[in-house]
């Protein structure tokens, strides 16, 4: 399957991104890419991109109805929205989620709720994304960032034929798995230690990512007795992103 959106699929979505983007008076730079990963329909990012650059990475999953993509498209615009808005942020380390201002779970017992839907799907910043996909389907199908969308033979035809949708559970499920990655991008830090045992010089870095199994940041080392070497790793550290914490 070619993973390029085609014209037409970029008429879509951006019809949906203007549609949104005029119900919440919210500007963001979106980009938008096809997902070919099975089940996963799109995904948005707490990281430095979103949070502090309002740019975002909106994915659509083009093996799914029409219907169930708007309203997949709907729900991620929704976080689109509350982050540009600030309403959901990360705390300054990246390890709380707040809403709205104030710390509202912490980021392990955020990842402990992936696997518990039920509670997963109350959590505010979700409730609000659930609500607009199923209320906002029809309103959009009547905006006029729908209505006047034409002078494509398969816009046209989507049109006529694009239907409601009741969703099941398991397709909104499905819906969920974008956030998985969330809050998994962390700040890049390290920082150093000057004659630890035989090495002289040494750096601890963390990723971001990877975590211990009871969910704290895992920290690699690099051992250095070459001060260019080590300096020189600090400096590609850099390059990719870390700060000294
Ligand atoms: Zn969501």
């Amino acid at each position: 399957m070619s993973n390029k959106v085609k014209p037409y699929e970029k008429k879509i979505v951006n019809a949906v991104i203007g549609f949104m983007k005029a119900k919440f008076n919210f500007d963001a730079k979106i980009i938008v890419k096809k997902k070919d990963k099975d089940g996963l329909i799109g995904d948005v990012i707490l990281n430095n991109n979103s949070v502090n650059n309002n740019k975002f990475y909106l994915h659509f999953n083009p093996d799914q109805s029409y219907a169930m993509m708007i309203q997949a498209l709907i729900h991620e615009l929704t976080h689109v929205k509350q982050i540009s808005r600030k309403e959901l942020l990360p705390s300054d380390d990246y390890k709380a989620v707040l809403w709205r201002g104030k710390e509202f779970i912490s980021a392990s017992e955020y990842k402990k709720l992936f696997k518990k839907y039920s509670e997963y799907k109350k959590l505010p910043w979700e409730a609000e994304a659930y609500s607009n996909m199923k209320k906002l389907y029809k309103p959009f199908l009547s905006s006029k960032q729908w209505t006047e969308l034409s002078g494509d033979a398969n816009i046209d035809f989507i049109k006529q034929n694009i239907g409601e949708v009741k969703m099941k559970k398991s397709e909104i499920r499905e819906i969920i798995k974008e956030e998985l990655q969330s809050l998994n991008e962390g700040k890049k830090v390290y920082f150093t230690m000057d004659n630890l045992g035989s090495a002289k010089y040494s750096v601890s870095f963390y990723d971001g990512k990877k975590t211990h199994p009871d969910g704290s940041d895992f920290y690699g080392l690099h051992l250095f007795k070459n001060k260019k070497k080590y300096e020189a790793y600090i400096k590609e550290l850099k390059s990719q992103g870390y700060t000294e914490r």
